[in-house]
């Protein structure tokens, strides 16, 4: 998709701050974050949302997030996690390129409390990329379970 944001982040045409890519997943910061760590999962192969994405694909995506859940609450020690897709307009979506919200959560409020949003600065970025990037292996072992070593 030529004029996709997303799209574009994954063909290094716009900036990001990738977490993780290979295997037709990146996980990237989410540029307007709910709390530090926010973190997006995209696959490279473009789909709209949830109701357009292969099972295959789709199944990939919440293995990632799987993945990502158990680095934050068993290795950073995040008390709290939230993951979410938002699927048309109605229901949130404002990137359509299907996408998985991984939210760490120190403050509470639940879902209640999703839209209290500042810009991601570059120190907050790098802050928890130095954090997370020695459990990054923790993707490839999930993937690797489920869908064999050699995909
Ligand atoms: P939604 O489609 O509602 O699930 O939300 C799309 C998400 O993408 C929002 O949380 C935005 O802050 C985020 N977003 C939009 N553009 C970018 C970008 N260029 N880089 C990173 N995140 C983005
Ligand atoms: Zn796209």
């Amino acid at each position: 998709m030529e004029n996709c944001i997303f799209c574009r982040i994954i063909r290094g045409e716009a900036p990001a701050y990738f977490i993780y890519r290979g295997r037709g997943v990146s996980v990237f910061l989410d540029i307007f974050p709910v709390e530090k760590g926010h973190m997006l999962i995209v696959p490279d192969e473009h789909y709209e949302s949830l109701h357009d994405t292969p099972p295959r694909i789709a199944a990939k995506l919440f293995t990632v997030a799987a993945a990502l859940v158990r680095i934050l609450r068993n290795e950073l020690g995040f008390p709290g996690v939230n993951v979410i897709t938002n699927s048309g307009r109605p229901a949130g979506q404002e990137v359509f390129h299907i996408h998985v919200h991984v939210i760490p959560r120190w403050h509470g409020g639940g879902w209640r409390r999703l839209v209290s949003r500042h810009r991601l600065t570059d120190e907050e970025a790098n802050e928890f990329i130095d954090m997370i990037k020695p459990y990054i292996h923790i993707i490839d072992e999930y993937l690797g379970e489920v869908f064999g070593e050699g995909m």
